[in-house]
């Protein structure tokens, strides 16, 4: 394809590599280029991949619904089989605890009307079904040296549970397989190239410019570099006409040994546990991981360069989120030695993604993606197809904003709801969205 494409994407995790397979699948010629060794070794490659219908706004839980068919039946959305295998939609169903001021009578009217199943568990029937847990009530989420931690519970829970949520079982093999099937239709990835600049002719942008030297050629740019993407808006100039900002988000996850009887093989559920401040993930091989939903007790850690921030998870978040967890499971052994990651979120201002166009013509950005994108990733790739499209055929998405169809429920998306310009949503502040 030589330095030149009708397209040029950005980074190459699952979301970048999902929609380099639509445009490719639209029959535009695609270049990605990433600045790692492989599709998905971003940020993708430590993500939780949890996937689930609990956002605060319909048209998040519709992207997250419709998204989900295609991880069930991920070959027939790939429309190719990966000879290195295929990522695996593991189901778990999820458990949302109430909390006080939570979303979940919004989800409640949400899903009533999109049609998704759910049961109302009260404490009986919690006591019933997972014997393991503690259902107390601690509401509002502690640090462990607050001497309220060990505060007797106030009373006890209630929650939603959900049946069709799970979790894809190896997201950078879904990033992987999201290329492979890019490259069936002609896209091509260059690995190990950073992009550090921008081509820029008759006020359109014409190309990327590559630390090489070199220039790819393109009237179509595509930001999907997660952690990085608010530093390529920077470089692109498109900043100034958003009103939504984005950043990166330092998060830790620890794998722990989940107690018996609450392992994915005994049945039980991802959990959201906002009444102490986490969630759980149930994963094959009888562990847990565990990872922070953003408690007002827990100190946010922005992170200025992602190029350089601390890798390591800190001995002081692991016995936090252990220790929760064992407040949660009494039967939980605290471990002695911490195993998880640190990683990064890029964070919207209202954890809300951005699947857009900016005011760079030809200049498209995915991005703003905050911890909970990864289950979106094929949606995310038809929107930015059905973006570009539009653009391209005269349509100001920001005046008449695009909608998609979703294939499962026929009910049609606005994207206007993941715009940089829209008000910031006023029901999302965490990675829950
Ligand atoms: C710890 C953690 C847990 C998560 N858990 C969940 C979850 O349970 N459920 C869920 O739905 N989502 C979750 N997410 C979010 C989800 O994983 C991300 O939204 C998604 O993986 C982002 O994919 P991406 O393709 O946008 O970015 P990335 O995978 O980060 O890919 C960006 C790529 O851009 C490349 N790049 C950057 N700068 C440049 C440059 N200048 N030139 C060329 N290439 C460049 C990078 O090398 C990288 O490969 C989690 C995220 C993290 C970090």
């Amino acid at each position: 394809m030589g330095d030149r494409a009708d397209a040029v994407v950005v980074g190459a995790g699952v979301i970048g590599a999902s929609v380099a397979l639509e445009l490719a699948r639209g029959g535009r010629s695609v270049v990605v280029v990433d600045k790692g060794p492989a599709a998905g070794a971003g940020s993708t490659s430590s993500s939780s991949a949890i996937v689930r219908f609990s956002y605060s706004t319909v048209d998040s839980v519709l992207t997250a619904w419709e998204a989900a068919a295609m991880w069930r039946d991920w070959e027939q959305h790939l429309g190719a089989i990966d000879p290195d295998g295929l990522a695996r939609f593991v189901r778990t169903g999820m458990l949302i605890f109430h909390t006080p001021g939570d979303n979940t009578a919004r989800i409640e009217r949400v899903w009533n009307d999109v049609g998704i199943a759910y049961e109302l568990l009260d404490a009986t029937e919690l006591h019933h079904r997972f014997p393991g847990l503690d259902i107390g009530a601690y509401f509002p989420p502690k640090r462990i040296d607050d001497p309220a931690f060990m505060d007797d519970a106030a009373t006890e829970m209630t929650a939603i549970f959900e049946p069709l949520s799970g979790f894809v079982d190896d997201p950078m093999l879904a990033a992987r397989n999201a290329a492979f099937a890019a490259r069936r239709h002609g896209a091509e990835f260059r690995f190990h190239e950073e992009v550090v600049g921008f081509e820029l002719a008759g006020g359109r942008v014409s190309g990327v410019r590559l630390a090489g030297g070199a220039t790819v050629h393109a009237p179509v740019v595509v930001n999907v570099a997660g952690p990085h993407s608010s530093r390529i808006n920077r470089m692109a100039g498109v900043t100034g006409g958003m009103r939504i900002g984005h950043r990166p988000l330092r998060q830790e996850v620890f794998t722990v040994q989940a107690p018996v009887g609450l392992r994915l093989e005994d049945g039980f559920p991802a959990t959201a546990d906002l009444d102490l401040g986490q969630y759980i993930k149930p994963q094959v091989g009888g562990t847990w991981a565990l990872g922070g939903t953003e408690p007002a007790c827990d100190e946010l850690h922005w992170v200025d360069d992602p190029d350089h921030f601390d890798e390591y998870p800190t001995v002081e978040q692991f016995e936090v989120a252990t220790w929760r967890a064992a407040r949660r499971a009494p039967e939980f052994g605290v471990p002695l030695r911490p195993v998880g990651l640190a990683a990064l979120y890029d964070v919207s201002d209202d954890w809300v993604p951005l699947y857009d166009k900016s005011d760079l013509p030809g200049f498209f950005m995915a991005c703003g993606t905050s911890g909970n994108q990864f289950k979106n990733a094929p949606m995310a790739g038809k929107y930015l197809a059905a973006i570009i499209d539009a653009d391209a055929a005269g349509i100001d998405h920001d005046e008449q904003p695009v909608h998609v169809t979703g294939p499962l429920t026929g009910r049609s998306i606005d994207l206007g709801a993941f715009s940089r310009r829209r008000e910031p949503s006023a029901t999302s502040g965490t990675v829950m969205g």
